[in-house]
């Protein structure tokens, strides 16, 4: 595949530049760009450059809002509510963060309910915002109907993450952020933009049969992780962000949306946990660490992160392999 080497430091002035000439201000634009940065820099392609063209089309037909100032709200004793304002989650995220942490160290536990906002990223990077802080945390969002449920045959979840971390003793947080569908959108799509047959158990074609072709599953529907196990997490993520936190459900954010191909309108909801205030403020560390260890022991096992955390090792030196087509897309948008 045709691919150009860029630094991260390259990677981020373009995209703050494409993201500027299109209606960001500079705090959205940096706040954007760093968010893609930081998969750039962890090898998380679906979630790095490959959104601006999305992200710019959003601001060019005014779905986004790229100059949202968002509000953050202590809306009762360790809730903060972000409204943001119609702009992209990563200035709402950047805004509710410091409350959200100084809640979880005084009460021991806090939520942060953003809403108003287009979520197109991964979720590691709010929740290792977290496990820097020493706090356990847990994140979840819904987008637009994806995903069949269990039984069914047509778009009705989001592919629906959620994400759990770990502070660590002198290592890389513990972190494993997934879909609750078999596979994320981005990666569907980057199957079909190579070439690339999916493998079995994605997605279903138009009429509910399954199918390993991706451009199939984008005009069927995709699947969730294991069946009905998957389809009752994807439905806690809605639960969690439409019905606790008063935003959107996928089909709603579905109606409102333009499929533009840019991000969905919704919700996000951050937990924090300070594990100090749990019971055993002094060894929960030591503990938790013989517990990783033990994990660690078996042959093949590898804790979820880890594979983000080598390869972070190695962007800022190697630099990104970007997509020829993309860079040329981006440096266009970019003026
Ligand atoms: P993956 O299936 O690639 O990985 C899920 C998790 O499992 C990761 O934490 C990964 O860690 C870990 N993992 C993978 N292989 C192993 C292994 N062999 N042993 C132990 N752990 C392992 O992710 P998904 O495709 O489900 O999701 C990709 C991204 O898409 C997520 O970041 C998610 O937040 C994002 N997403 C965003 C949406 C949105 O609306 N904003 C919607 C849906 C998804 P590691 O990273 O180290 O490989």
């Amino acid at each position: 595949m045709d691919r150009i080497n860029l630094s991260l430091a390259d990677a981020r002035a373009l995209a703050v530049r494409a993201l500027s000439a299109n209606g960001c201000d500079q705090a959205n634009a940096e706040a954007v760009a760093d968010i893609m940065m930081v998969a750039e820099r962890d090898i998380c392609e679906s979630h790095g450059l490959f959104r601006l063209p999305g992200y710019v089309t959003s601001l060019r037909n005014g779905k986004v809002d790229g100059k949202a100032a968002p509000v953050a709200s202590l809306i009762a004793p360790s809730i903060v509510r972000v409204d943001g304002k119609g702009g992209f989650a990563p200035l709402a995220i950047a805004t509710g963060m410091p409350d959200l942490i100084e809640q979880a160290r005084t009460q021991g536990m806090a939520a942060l309910a953003l809403r108003n906002i287009y979520h197109f990223a991964a979720l590691w990077p709010e929740i290792e915002m977290l496990t820097e802080a020493s706090l356990v945390g847990m994140a979840f969002t819904a987008a637009s109907p994806m995903v069949a449920p269990a039984g069914g045959t047509k778009p009705f979840f989001g592919t629906n993450p959620m994400a759990f971390g770990f502070p660590r003793d002198g290592a890389p947080p513990m972190v494993f952020d997934q879909a609750s569908a078999a596979m994320a959108r981005g990666d569907v799509m980057i199957h079909a933009r190579d070439g690339h047959e999916l493998p079995p158990g994605c997605g279903i074609d138009a009429d509910g049969n399954p199918t390993t072709d991706p451009n199939k599953v984008l005009e069927g529907a995709q699947l969730p992780f294991g069946g009905y196990k998957g389809s009752g997490i994807a439905m806690m993520v809605e639960l969690l962000t439409g019905g606790l936190m008063g935003d959107l459900f996928s089909y709603e954010a579905g109606e409102k949306d333009n499929a533009d191909g840019g991000p969905p309108p919704g919700g996000e909801l951050i937990l924090a946990f300070d594990p100090a205030r749990f019971g055993d403020a002094d060894g929960w560390r030591a503990h938790a660490e013989g517990f990783f260890t033990e994990l660690s022991s078996q042959d093949g096992v590898r804790l979820p992160g880890r594979r983000r955390h080598i390869n972070r090792q190695k962007t800022p030196v190697d630099g990104i392999q970007v997509n020829r087509s993309l860079y040329e897309t981006i440096t266009e948008l970019a003026g």
